[in-house]
């Protein structure tokens, strides 16, 4: 009988990554007499974010999705790329439905304990994990950590990086002016010119949609340079000056090379953010987050290591892709144009998930051929170099 105190397994965060590995660990018999502590420093979470991911066919989240397409498009001053996403379809849902959907299925069950705590430092004592929180210690023989130190985000930036930051606002219309069987993924029609800055839009209904301004930058934006670019956006494309803005949300997602997967040692595993399950080169993580999880699972299964770490071909290609990025930070509407118009939409998805074949990946470098592309791979040689 284990102490009260002592578990198999801590997991330290229940956000995305946190309850995407606490739901696999309870979808798998085999942890059925497993004992699981769940730390957070807070009861749940404060905003409702629209978390949007692609998958094929149906999964698990469907019950609990806003919307889903199967048709997307990409417009630029270069033309208009209808996407198709009938192979792996486009999902959307709210980040606080995917949280009360997880929790409650855990808090059925006796093996699953949620402890409301600041985890304050993790150590490695004979064998044992100690996770020092605030209120009191706890115990495990493995610990799964989602918390990021300070430390670690200044790291981050010295390492090829963007931030991926935006302001979107859930909309009203009067009239129905959006088309709820297709979304945009990117649209650069009006942009910064200096930056990779586009529009994403999500229609929900007919007359609602989130709509966000994105940039793939350095530094984060005033709020009011996305509130004009979202204000021209709408008035341009939806021409309807009495929309209601009934919700907004604003993020700031890390895109870094950094190599998150050193920060694990063998019994304390770093997940999500602080993992490196975010792909550096599009900011998306939900999908990357239950992947990584199921892959946990099976290597705790396997006997194998518990870390994640990426495959040097999909570190080098991020790594070249945000170099040119940062580089010449003008030049992300060429380049994803290029990138969605010389390749089909399931080969550029499969891409960003990293499930392509050797095939696809020459052929989305061929696709993106451009010196800058060059002079970045030849400066990143010559840095190792010294
Ligand atoms: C507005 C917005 C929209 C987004 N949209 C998308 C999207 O469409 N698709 C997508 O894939 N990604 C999206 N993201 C990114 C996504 O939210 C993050 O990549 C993801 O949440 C990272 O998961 P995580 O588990 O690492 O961190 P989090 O989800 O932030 O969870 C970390 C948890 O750990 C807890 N914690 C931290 N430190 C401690 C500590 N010391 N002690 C105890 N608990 C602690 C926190 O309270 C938190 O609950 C969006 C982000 C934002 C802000």
């Amino acid at each position: 009988m284990k102490a009260n105190s002592q578990f198999d397994y801590i997991i330290v965060g229940s956000g995305l990554s946190g309850l995407h590995l606490s739901y696999s660990f309870l979808n798998d018999k085999y942890f059925e007499n497993h004992k699981i502590l769940i730390i957070d420093k807070l009861d749940s979470i404060k905003e409702d974010n629209f978390f949007s991911f692609w998958e094929r066919g149906i999964g698990k989240w469907d019950s609990i999705i806003k919307n889903k397409w199967s048709k997307g498009k990409f417009f630029s001053k270069y033309g208009e790329i209808n996407m198709d996403f009938s192979s792996y379809n486009y999902k959307t849902l709210i980040s606080s439905d995917f949280s009360k959907y997880v929790k409650d299925k855990l808090k059925k069950n006796k093996n699953f304990k949620f402890v409301k705590d600041t985890v304050l430092k993790i150590r490695n004592e004979k064998n044992n994990i100690i996770v020092v929180g605030n209120k009191r210690n706890y115990q495990a023989s493995h610990v799964f950590d989602s918390s990021i130190q300070n430390k670690i985000k200044k790291e981050l930036y010295n390492h090829p990086s963007l931030k991926q930051h935006f302001l979107g606002w859930v909309v009203k219309t009067k009239n129905n002016e959006f088309d709820e069987k297709s979304f945009v993924f990117m649209d650069y029609r009006i942009r910064d010119k200096n930056k990779t800055a586009f529009t994403y839009v999500l229609p929900l209904k007919k007359n609602k949609a989130l709509i966000e301004y994105t940039y793939f930058s350095k530094d984060v934006c005033k709020k009011k340079v996305y509130e004009d670019y979202l204000k021209k956006y709408l008035i341009k494309y939806y021409n309807d000056p009495d929309y209601e803005i009934i919700k907004s949300e604003f993020g700031v997602i890390p895109m870094t090379s950094y190599p998150f997967y050193k920060n694990s040692t063998k019994n304390i595993t770093k997940i999500g953010a602080a993992g490196g399950w975010i792909k550096p080169s599009s900011g998306y993580s939900f999908k990357i987050c239950e992947i990584n999880s199921l892959k946990i699972i099976d290597n705790i299964k396997k006997g194998k290591k518990l870390s994640i770490k990426p495959k040097k071909k999909y570190q080098f290609l991020d790594k070249i892709l945000l170099g040119v990025l940062s580089e010449y930070n003008h030049k992300g509407e060429i380049i994803f144009y290029k990138m969605i118009k010389r390749n089909s939409t399931s080969n550029v998805l499969r891409f960003l998930y990293e499930k392509s074949s050797l095939f696809e990946e020459i052929k989305i470098i061929i696709s993106l051929r451009s010196i800058d592309f060059v002079k970045v791979f030849i400066k990143s040689i010559f840095r190792k170099a010294l």
